[in-house]
């Protein structure tokens, strides 16, 4: 990509409005616009990270052998009559009216309207089981919008429903998740701590909350110290094995979100338990015939008994994971992208657009990186020296390979490392070589 074709409308200045350091660096680097309160448009690099963000989860979600769908934003009110949840969500549930005098609302989120899909067409236990997943922008009328894209009205979410015949194969569903999300959140570069969690407003007997820790979380937690540093699950995952052992071992260490924490323990001075703060990135619930007992979502047993399906739901939040990614990795010049995520691999800099030889060796660079697979910005701009690299320290590719005049002339090229900020000076073949022996 050429920056000169790239529409990065960057910010000089720290916004006044933004307190944390996510959301500072989402709107610097123009990645994101306010609309409203709480409610942003994507701009080219935002869209970008949110798209590889949503690529990984869907992937994983398919690994794990969930089907895809997509359901509307609207929906029907009828359906969450049914369910009881129609006046219990309150106010941050956005109500419309139709020309016909319809009750519709923005989903917040799509148990009533998935059972609904499954009620029309699965009768039998031997259709089961059955993941279904979508992502798609949920509206909740938030109180306090803020921090950006972490506390937003309308957000992007990917939610997937399980649907199984009894309890016990429910939980088998149930861990298939915990365990897909433990690697997606790894594939993003992150590292997530599942935590006992509160069920809230959609009920249920067993839920799992993910934490990203971060000093500017909203959710207290409390934890065990030598879970921090678990390392957890290595390799891909058979989902078809038994993964309750895998799930026990997560749970085997102490870790609660604030309501599900004991307190009384905890004042007693339990020092291998810490109290921390972190970004919930996703939040798992188990609750049975909750919504299909109401929903009326019934399927025939093997003895030939029809019962309502025993489900569950799995959401991640996809829009908050552009910030929480941000907040895990940055420092004070900007972002420094993970590897996994980063929207280019290599930031060429060209510290003398319009000199002959700086935009050949850089231009020879670009074509060769192309050539071999790597992705590349190849920032062509005649902006000043000093605002390109800054400009580079903001938007934070893993590599820089600076080319301005000294280089030049006494042929090697600055190539740095963005997270260490360590620089080397190579040749032009030596760059090749790092380029060819460097899989990012
Ligand atoms: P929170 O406790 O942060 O309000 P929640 O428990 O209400 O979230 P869930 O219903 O569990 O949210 O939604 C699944 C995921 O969607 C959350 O884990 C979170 O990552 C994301 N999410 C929820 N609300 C928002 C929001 N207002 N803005 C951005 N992401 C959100
Ligand atoms: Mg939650």
């Amino acid at each position: 990509m050429l920056l000169s074709n790239f529409f990065l409308p960057i910010l000089k200045e720290n916004p006044k409005e933004a307190e944390i350091a996510s959301h500072i660096l989402m709107l610097r680097s123009g990645m994101i616009q306010q609309s409203s309160s709480g409610i942003y448009s994507w701009l080219p690099l935002g869209k970008i990270i949110l798209d590889k963000i949503t690529a990984i989860c869907n992937t994983e979600m398919i690994n794990a052998g969930s089907n895809e769908i997509l359901m509307p934003t609207l929906q029907s009110a009828e359906l969450w009559k049914e369910s009881g949840r129609y006046e219990d969500y309150g106010k941050e549930m956005l109500r419309i009216v139709d020309r016909n005098q319809r009750d519709l609302l923005y989903g917040p989120t799509n148990e009533e309207l998935v059972t609904e899909i499954f009620r029309t067409h699965i009768k039998s236990y031997k259709e089961l089981p059955l993941i279904l997943f979508h992502s798609q922008w949920k509206f909740r009328d938030e109180l306090r919008p803020r921090f950006g894209v972490m506390r937003g009205r309308e957000f992007l979410m990917k939610d997937a429903y399980s649907f199984d015949v009894d309890y016990v194969s429910s939980i088998i569903s149930y861990n298939k998740m915990f365990i897909a999300y433990m690697q997606l959140f790894k594939k993003m570069g992150l590292k997530a701590i599942p935590m006992k969690a509160d069920t809230g407003p959609i009920g249920g007997d067993l839920s799992h909350e993910f934490i990203i820790m971060a000093e500017t979380g909203e959710s207290e937690v409390y934890l065990e110290k030598d879970f921090i540093n678990f390392e957890g699950l290595s390799g891909n995952v058979n989902y078809n094995d038994n993964l309750q052992p895998i799930v026990d071992k997560y749970t085997s260490f102490y870790a609660a979100t604030e309501e599900k924490h004991n307190h009384e323990n905890f004042t007693n001075n339990d020092n291998h338990i810490i109290k921390a703060r972190g970004i919930e990135v996703g939040h798992i619930f188990h609750f049975g015939q909750k919504y299909s007992t109401p929903m009326n979502a019934n399927v025939n047993n093997d003895k030939g008994k029809n019962i309502p399906v025993y489900m569950g739901s799995y959401g991640v939040g996809l829009s908050r994971l552009v910030g929480a990614v941000i907040e895990a990795n940055h420092d004070k010049s900007g972002i420094i992208w993970p590897k996994e995520i980063t929207p280019w691999d290599y930031n060429i800099i060209n510290l003398k657009s319009g000199d002959d030889q700086c935009d050949k060796i850089c231009s020879d660079l670009y074509s060769y990186l192309r050539k071999n697979c790597n992705t590349v910005l190849y920032d062509d701009t005649n902006d000043r020296a000093g605002a390109k690299l800054a400009k580079a320290d903001l938007i934070g590719l893993p590599y820089q390979i600076i080319v301005g005049p000294n280089g030049i002339k006494d042929q090697v090229y600055d190539l740095k490392n963005r997270k260490s900020g360590e620089t080397h000076k190579l040749s032009y073949s030596e760059l090749l070589n790092f380029f060819n022996s460097k899989s990012i």
